[in-house]
């Protein structure tokens, strides 16, 4: 067995974070999760926190961290578009001093530092699927720009501080992701579908649904981030993951009713500024570097995500559980 190592994972009560966190705890290493609980919970952690190995710390990456890891794993930012424009100021603060603080802890201790970038660094591309090359179409002073291009000044950081100070970095960029431990109000796509679908809601498709989108299941993600990290010294990236099998929001919207059985129908909403149209990601390098490509398919990675919904609801309200209805009310 490789050897055990201290290794901080910010963001780490977070959706991406705590299935992280379960990962590494599995892999004999020792956990320390920061978190600032503004999108995570401690429910998503809960069953961690009776491992000898793993460690919680509430804090705000926004401010310096003193503590002694061998990696880190910067995951510290709200993902989702209502979530990060709920305060925008914010969520540029948390990416870029974000990094700054973690990338000084990682040339203090000398960690390997990885950074959960994202596909927003690509905007509203005009180049399809998107190779790593690809420099982005992304509106800087509209709304998602808090998160995009907050994201991209965190790469130019890490970039520079492997260029000036020798850095051990990772830049993965993650395309859209789902699976369980999402918030139920996360307010991204699959989460909402889901949710709506399991209350029989009317679905909201922002636009036409004509937009298309690829979903990752997050235990190819977890996969790809831990190959990542395990990638040669040498290895920045930045490095695409995610699924490079491309849906309309449409086709998601009739695949959730399908599998959930559900009563509800479509009802169009406004299109959110800066929406991008389409995005696939090209994953050649990371199939290349990483040996890795998805295995679970949307239909799969949805039926396991729906029986997660259906229990987090069921917990509220017993009457509305999708398994009780499958078993006639059982
Ligand atoms: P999430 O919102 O569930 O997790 C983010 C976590 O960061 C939460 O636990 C939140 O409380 C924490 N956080 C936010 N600001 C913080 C701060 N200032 N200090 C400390 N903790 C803070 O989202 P997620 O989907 O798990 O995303 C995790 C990371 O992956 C993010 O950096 C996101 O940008 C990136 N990413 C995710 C996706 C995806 O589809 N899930 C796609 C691209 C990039
Ligand atoms: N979307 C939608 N209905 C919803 C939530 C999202 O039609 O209830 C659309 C959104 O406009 C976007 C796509 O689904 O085109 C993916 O949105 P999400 O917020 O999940 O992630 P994004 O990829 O835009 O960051």
């Amino acid at each position: 067995m490789a050897s055990s190592k201290r290794i901080l994972v910010t963001g780490g009560a977070g959706f991406l974070g705590s299935h992280l966190c379960e990962r590494l705890l599995g892999e004999g290493n020792e956990v320390l999760c920061v978190d600032n609980f503004f999108t995570g919970t401690k429910a998503n952690i809960a069953h961690l926190l009776d491992n000898p190995y793993f460690e919680f710390m509430r804090h705000d990456v926004t401010f310096p961290l003193y503590v002694e890891v061998d990696e880190i794993f910067n995951l510290a930012c709200p993902a989702s578009p209502i979530h990060y424009q709920y305060d925008p100021v914010q969520t540029t603060k948390t990416s870029v001093h974000g990094a700054i603080n973690m990338l000084g802890l990682a040339k203090r201790v000398k960690a390997t530092i990885f950074q959960a970038s994202t596909s927003e660094v690509y905007g509203d591309p005009t180049v399809h699927p998107q190779p790593e090359s690809y420099r982005g179409n992304v509106n800087p002073i509209g709304v998602r720009a808090c998160y995009d291009e907050g994201k991209r000044c965190a790469e130019t950081l890490f970039f520079d501080y492997h260029r000036q100070h020798k850095l051990k970095i990772k830049v993965a960029r993650i395309f859209n992701t789902y699976g369980p431990r999402m918030h139920l109000n996360d307010g991204r796509v699959v989460s909402n579908f889901i949710v709506q679908a399991l209350k029989n809601e009317p679905i909201t498709i922002y636009g036409k649904g004509s937009q298309t989108r690829s979903f990752c299941y997050v235990s190819d993600l977890i996969e790809a981030i831990v190959r990542v990290m395990a990638t040669p010294p040498g290895f920045t990236g930045p490095i695409n993951i995610g699924s490079s099998v491309e849906f309309t929001i449409r086709e998601l919207a009739l695949a959730v009713i399908r599998l959930t059985g559900s009563k509800s129908k479509l009802v169009q909403r406004k299109l959110p500024a800066d929406d991008p149209l389409q995005r696939q990601p090209d994953i050649a390098l990371a199939k290349r570097m990483l040996k890795w490509k998805p295995t679970v398919r949307l239909e799969e990675g949805l039926k396991h995500t729906i029986a997660y919904f259906d229990q987090v609801l069921s917990t509220r309200r017993p009457e509305a559980s999708l398994a009780r209805r499958i078993n006639g009310g059982r």
